[in-house]
């Protein structure tokens, strides 16, 4: 497996190092900008596994690698699943004066929507699109259950972190836990890991 490559469609440089870490150098990841792509991948799905489907394919068939795409969405069980595939967007959504992708305005709006209810239970989900020439498409998924906090805690990580409460990260936040602790038990850490042995056995 060593020496081999492939594009991860993004430029975010945490996810970039959360998988490199859990690769170690067993992979090559390329990143978006490593492969000249400076275009916005259309993200129009109304599903989180179809929009990384979406992007993976995109750059796949425009640039002619291989590929793979993450998609992340924050389910929170008192909001019927909200944020969900707005979960970059949302404190845009409810204030438009407020920045997109803006953490610190998006946990504030959550924080808010949360106040008063008894159930703040919720999970994150992670599916990764993956594309390769003559194999079929697959997405793989990886979920992390937990509580959304009441205060913010923490400055590790990004998004979402500081008020995410992992079931097993006995009280802390991922923004209060090392990179590699947190990859042990989140989301993306579980997908990825589904990546790799797909990666490795084909
Ligand atoms: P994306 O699809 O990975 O870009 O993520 C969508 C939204 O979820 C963004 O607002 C991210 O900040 C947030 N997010 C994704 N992964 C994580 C995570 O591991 N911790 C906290 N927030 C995250």
């Amino acid at each position: 497996m060593n020496n081999r490559q492939i594009v991860f469609a993004t430029n975010n440089f945490h996810k970039l190092r959360e998988i490199r870490q859990i690769l170690g150098d067993k992979i090559n990841i390329l990143s978006l900008k490593d492969i000249g792509c400076n275009e916005d991948i259309p993200e129009t799905s109304p599903t989180i596994q179809g929009n990384a489907m979406q992007k993976a394919l995109y750059v796949a068939e425009n640039y002619g690698v291989d590929c793979f795409a993450d998609d992340t969405g924050l389910l929170v069980e008192a909001l019927d699943d909200a944020p969900g595939v707005y979960t970059a967007r949302f404190a845009a959504l409810h204030d438009p004066s407020a920045a997109s992708h803006d953490p610190l305005a998006n946990m504030k709006v959550l924080l808010r929507m949360l106040e008063g209810k008894p159930n703040r239970r919720a999970r994150f989900l992670t599916a990764i699109a993956l594309v390769r020439k003559g194999l079929e498409p697959v997405v793989i998924e990886g979920i992390c259950k937990g509580t959304i906090a009441t205060v913010a805690a923490g400055d590790e990580g990004f998004g979402y972190d500081p008020v995410f409460l992992p079931d097993d990260g006995r009280g802390l936040t991922f923004a209060q836990m090392k990179a590699e602790d947190k990859n042990a038990i989140s989301h993306r850490g579980k997908a990825t890991r589904r990546l790799i042995e797909i990666l490795s056995n084909s």
